[in-house]
């Protein structure tokens, strides 16, 4: 249920690991959505699905770039810089409506069943089986897979959504077509989203391809206004440089983000990608994790129905952990982000400890299943301490 990266992603692995897949997408694809810069954890897994970018097509991303500009604090955390290992060192920032669109497409040429405009209304789940009513039909099925993303289907209908309220909830943002030279150079060459510190939320700029531009805001309150976009937008020297003479798209709002799913997963289902847990997006971390889930979660899911035991009610309790680990961490980043000095004392550091910084780079860059991140071990320590007083 569901076609975006989480669900488009986990139907591709399965069609091609030789599974029945059908896919109920309630919209007709291509269509817009937020949530346009990657990471490069995300790569192997665009690989696995044979699916490649030209450089026409999606922006290179090299990194993040962090700007305080009422105190001239800045910092750049290039991938490249990352703790050694297998790890890629570029990103990408993508126009949400075609990625998602290509990643669908990807997954019916693999051979899952593409139904668009279909919107699955529930499921019911017995000893042999899954059934999903939708506003079309009903069909069986072995398992199954919510990948609502924030509708969060069966999290809604199951009364398990917690929110964070302490994170960023709300978000105003808009795109700006046919930026000019000097807001290209402002930039930069190296495709990096450039995240601006506020006083109670942060706002961002992802350049796009084809001199396009994404301008967004995210507030710790449940709503936003048009108009704090506008003020984001007239206060900041960078961002008026940038769009200095663009043509402005209209504004969107979102609101109530930022939760977890309690109950995750249960016999014959599983809930990934956004409808599974939306942590505030100031890391990017979404479409990563929606990917990764569906990954961890279609490997375990392939084996199962070979074996005839994917009835069993603890069979993702494994991915859940996996996932888990990723969540406290990026969690932490997020709480930190909000709650203490740390960005200033570590983020904007004039001499950073080495270690510790390409441990932070590897974090940003989805590099969360390592060992050896003395950083990543830092941080998920500090915020259990902070869960626990
Ligand atoms: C303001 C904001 C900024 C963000 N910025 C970033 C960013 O820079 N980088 C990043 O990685 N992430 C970002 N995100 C998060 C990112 O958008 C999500 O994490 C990502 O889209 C999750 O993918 P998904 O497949 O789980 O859900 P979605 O992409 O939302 O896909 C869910 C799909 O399910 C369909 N659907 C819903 N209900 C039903 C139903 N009942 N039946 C059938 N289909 C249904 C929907 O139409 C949709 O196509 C941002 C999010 C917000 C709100």
């Amino acid at each position: 249920m569901g076609g975006g990266p989480a669900g488009s992603t986990a139907a591709g692995l399965l069609a091609k690991a030789g599974v029945n897949v059908l896919v109920v997408e309630s919209s007709r694809f291509p269509r817009f959505h937020i949530g346009e810069s990657l990471l490069p954890s995300s790569l192997p897994i665009l690989e696995k699905l044979g699916v490649g970018f030209d450089g026409r097509e999606m922006h290179y991303k090299g990194g993040a770039e962090f700007f305080d500009e009422r105190t001239g604090d800045y910092a750049l955390y290039p991938f490249a810089e990352a703790l050694p290992g297998p790890r890629r060192d570029h990103a990408l920032q993508v126009e949400r409506a075609a990625f998602d669109e290509r990643l669908l497409r990807v997954a019916e040429k693999l051979g899952a069943e593409v139904h668009e405009e279909e919107r699955a209304n529930d499921v019911e789940v017995d000893d042999d089986g899954v059934t999903v009513k939708t506003n079309k039909g009903r069909y069986r099925a072995r398992y199954c897979v919510d990948a609502t993303g924030q509708d969060a289907l069966l999290a809604k209908r199951g009364r398990t959504v917690t929110a964070y309220r302490d994170f960023g909830r709300a978000a105003a943002f808009t795109h700006f077509e046919d930026l000019g030279d000097d807001g290209v150079d402002a930039l930069g060459k190296d495709g990096n989203i450039k995240v601006l510190m506020l006083p109670d939320g942060w706002g961002w700029l992802i350049p796009l391809t084809n001199r396009r531009l994404s301008v967004g805001l995210v507030a710790r309150e449940r709503s936003i206004s048009a108009e704090a976009l506008q003020e984001l937008i007239d206060s900041s020297p960078l961002t008026r440089r940038v769009v200095a003479g663009a043509r402005r798209l209209g504004t969107q709002l979102v609101g109530n983000f930022s939760y977890r799913n309690t109950a995750p997963s249960g016999p014959r289902h599983f809930c990934v990608g956004d409808s599974a847990c939306f942590l505030d997006p100031v890391f990017s971390s979404g479409v990563a994790l929606a990917m990764e889930g569906a990954d961890a979660m279609s490997q375990k899911l392939v084996t199962a129905l070979e074996n005839g035991t994917e009835g069993r009610p603890e069979l993702m309790e494994p991915v859940s952990s996996h996932l888990g680990r990723a969540y406290s961490s990026v969690g932490a980043l997020v709480y930190a982000f909000y709650h203490t000095q740390m960005i200033r004392n570590l983020f904007f550091a004039s001499k950073p400890n080495r270690e510790i910084r390409a441990g932070l780079i590897s974090v940003l860059g989805g590099d969360i299943w390592r060992e050896d991140n003395a950083f990543q071990k830092m941080l998920t320590r500090s915020r259990r301490r902070n869960i626990e007083s």
